[in-house]
């Protein structure tokens, strides 16, 4: 061992927050606020009131909207009076600025391109957007092995298996052990999923995200997404990844060693932490916390229930699976989920939803972003048919 501490202040380089409107660009802020970290650059999909509130915080960031209507470019343009620019050329223009890090905090499998452009320029990607790697993970991976581009997970999860994996040796590892809250409806049967509302299925127990996120959480889709996500960030076979239910979300995931010691790392559920840590890493900054009570709740640990959350297995079979199956469960559940959350579908559609459409459509190899996208649209039209047979009747 070199060295147990690393000393001095974080060498902070400039950020750009990719996402910016959303739950985690907005907590990124704050971060960034907090940390006194510039901010070289900002970007959400519409030109919505949030970013331009976004843009009013960060006043020497270039602000680029990605899919903004004539109206919201006029207003941006008209109510920023600086660099604004607009469309997925931008967004990848600004993911490559050279010697930033980029905080990948877009929804769904459009964050791909931007991850893959900053892997590219060199930069760090600290990665929240877990589609990117759902989607694209032999591309990604190969993007992040390239060059000197690195991925750090920001995903809460992934954050805490990479702390525990800081000095450790590949071989040293037996299995990593994934915690779920278990969402909304941990403990409940079919039956009564079977008319649960959008609302019902939007109170999440421990966390406060963006929708999709949120319903993935209440199927436990969510974590299949993060076992894969997983076995791309530290290339651990799928037979080492297991799920355990947590309800309290404290204990953020662990990792197990062939000596038979378990490494957790635990906590308040705050994203701020882990957004934090990906940014600063490898040094820690202290925080903006109030210290954790270790005598507050009990810590509670059980099987999830592979019957009634048939989606954590199907994440799984895809995983195994490989090439563009990932991709193809991660474009059926981006377009089950909308349909859920306009009140198309009932809740337990999503997961027949996502099963066809993988059953339909053919695995491939992945060897470039197009690929993956190309593989993202078909899905998407075969998983938007899947939704019409399964459209509530009335
Ligand atoms: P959100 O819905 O709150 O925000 C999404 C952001 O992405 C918005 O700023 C939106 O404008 C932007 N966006 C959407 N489509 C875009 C496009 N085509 N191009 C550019 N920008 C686009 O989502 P969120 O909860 O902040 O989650 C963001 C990502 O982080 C997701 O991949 C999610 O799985 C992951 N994540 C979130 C949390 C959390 O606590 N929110 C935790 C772990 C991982
Ligand atoms: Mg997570």
């Amino acid at each position: 061992m070199d060295r147990v501490f690393l000393d001095g202040a974080a060498h902070l380089k400039p950020l750009l927050i990719l996402g910016v409107t959303g739950s985690i660009g907005q907590q990124t802020l704050d971060v960034a606020e907090y940390l006194g970290s510039p901010v070289a650059g900002i970007a959400a999909f519409r030109g919505s009131q949030s970013l331009v509130d976004s843009a009013m915080r960060v006043p020497d960031a270039a602000v680029v909207a990605v899919g903004p209507t004539a109206e919201e470019q006029d207003m941006l343009i008209s109510t920023l009076g600086r660099r604004v620019s607009f469309g997925l050329e931008a967004l990848l223009e600004m993911a490559a600025t050279p010697h930033t890090i980029a905080v990948n905090g877009i929804v769904g499998a459009a964050g791909l391109a931007p991850t893959v452009a900053a892997l590219d320029a060199g930069n760090r990607v600290a990665l929240a957007n877990k589609e990117t790697l759902i989607a694209g993970g032999p591309v990604v991976v190969a993007a992040a092995t390239a060059g000197p581009g690195e991925i750090i997970p920001v995903d809460s999860e992934h954050s805490a298996l990479w702390q525990c994996l800081v000095g450790e040796t590949e071989a040293s590892v037996s299995r990593l052990v994934l915690t779920a809250s278990g969402g909304p409806f941990r403990g409940k049967s079919k039956e009564f999923l079977d008319d649960v509302t959008v609302d019902q299925a939007l109170a999440h127990p421990t966390w406060s995200m963006g929708p999709r996120i949120t319903i993935d959480s209440a199927t436990l889709m969510n974590k299949a997404f993060e076992v894969i996500e997983a076995h791309y960030l530290y290339a651990i076979p799928y037979d080492q990844i297991d799920v355990v239910v947590h309800p309290q979300s404290i204990v953020h995931s662990l990792v197990e060693f062939v000596d038979g010691t378990l490494k957790a790392e635990l906590g308040d559920p705050d994203m701020r932490v882990p957004i934090q840590y990906a940014i600063t890493y490898p040094e820690r900054v202290k925080a903006d916390m109030e210290q954790f009570d270790l005598t507050k709740a009990p810590l509670l640990f059980e099987e999830p229930d592979r019957k009634v959350f048939p989606c954590l297995d199907l994440g799984y079979e895809a995983g195994r699976i490989g090439g563009s199956a990932p991709a193809v469960l991660n474009a059926a559940d981006e377009v089950a989920v909308a349909a859920f959350l306009q009140g198309r579908i009932p809740f337990l559609a999503i997961a027949d939803i996502v099963e066809s459409t993988l059953e339909q459509i053919p695995v491939v190899d992945l060897a470039s972003v197009a690929d993956v996208l190309a593989v993202d649209e078909t899905a998407r039209k075969v998983a938007a048919a899947n939704v019409e047979v399964n459209v509530r009747a009335g």
